[in-house]
């Protein structure tokens, strides 16, 4: 369903049948896969397979500068090789930024959203001020709020004469929202550890959409997820931290919350987890040096029954 809409209601709550557990690998074509790709690939279609679930491949292409048609491409055909199958047509988030977009016109209408015209300069030098310098998140230093302070004349005017902004969210305003809601201390589920307590304040004000990008990965990532009815989301643990964001955002649109199963990053002979740098490691250079694809299943964790 590539071209449906997502409503405030959990889809699927109707039906007594269980759901069938549906789980996605969701890259983003800025360079070839490598094994710590397929790794993550890998993990999620056989925990869809062992459950007679459903598997899906997701392209997070929403960065212009960074993501290229042919990396996508080849994704595809990478993956094939190396013996996976997905469900058709695939979703690539590019040509869904009307659906970001509503999302954001919706969350900016409860006032949760502000414009920011701060520069990276201005980001930086505010950062770094005295009594400041204490605020550092889990993604770096913390936005101090510079342009949450603007009155809305002065919002207007800037945007009006053309000045470039990105939107973020208002922390406070959105913790606010979900306590006037009465929804309980937000927590997600990991698969193996139980509850995991979620503290989004400590990033800050985030920013769901850039100056030069309409919308932010954690933005499109828990609408699609939600979109699609993935259940359980197997990804890395570098993206561990960044749950507590998708959990705000998915109460606050009244999405529901997939389980979650972070695994430990896949590391080389030396300790180094895989990079786009490792060129020799890529499932192009391991085929073309004549690796099999149960070869590669095998070096990226998962032998063959
Ligand atoms: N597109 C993200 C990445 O390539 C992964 C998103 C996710 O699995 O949540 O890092």
């Amino acid at each position: 369903m590539p071209d449906a809409t997502l409503k405030d209601a959990p889809a699927g709550s109707a039906s007594s049948a269980p759901a069938p557990l549906v789980t996605r690998f969701a890259p983003s074509p800025t360079g070839h896969l490598h094994l710590g790709h397929a790794h993550s690939a890998l993990a999620a279609f056989r925990a869809a397979r062992a459950k007679g679930g459903r598997f899906l491949l997701r392209i997070e292409d929403i960065d212009p500068a960074r993501c290229k048609p042919e990396y996508a491409d080849a994704i595809e055909e990478d993956l094939a090789w190396l013996g996976l199958t997905w469900e058709t047509p695939v979703r690539v988030q590019s040509r869904h930024l009307a659906d970001y977009r509503a999302v954001l016109d919706r969350l900016a209408g409860r006032g949760l959203t502000y414009p920011c015209f701060c520069t990276r300069k201005d980001i930086a030098e505010a950062a770094a001020a005295p009594h400041w310098a204490s605020r550092t998140g889990p993604d770096g230093p913390v936005y101090p709020g510079t342009c949450r302070a603007l009155d809305a004349p002065a919002r207007a005017r800037r945007i009006a004469a053309g000045e470039g902004y990105a939107l973020r969210l208002d922390m406070a305003a959105a913790l606010g929202a979900l306590a006037r809601k009465r929804v309980p201390v937000l927590a997600f589920e990991e698969e193996g550890r139980g509850s995991i307590a979620c503290d989004p304040a400590r990033f800050g004000d985030i920013v769901l959409a850039r100056k030069d990008v309409p919308a932010s990965y954690h933005l499109c990532v828990t609408h699609d997820d939600a979109l699609q009815g993935v259940s359980l989301v197997v990804r890395g643990a570098d993206l561990f931290a960044a749950t507590d964001i998708h959990r705000l955002l998915q109460a606050l649109m009244g999405w529901p919350a997939p389980r979650y199963r972070h695994h430990p990053l896949l590391t080389d002979a030396a300790g180094r987890r895989y990079a786009k740098r490792d060129k020799a490691l890529t499932l192009r250079s391991l085929r073309e040096a004549g690796h099999s694809p149960a070869a590669v299943r095998a070096l990226a964790g998962f032998p063959d029954p």
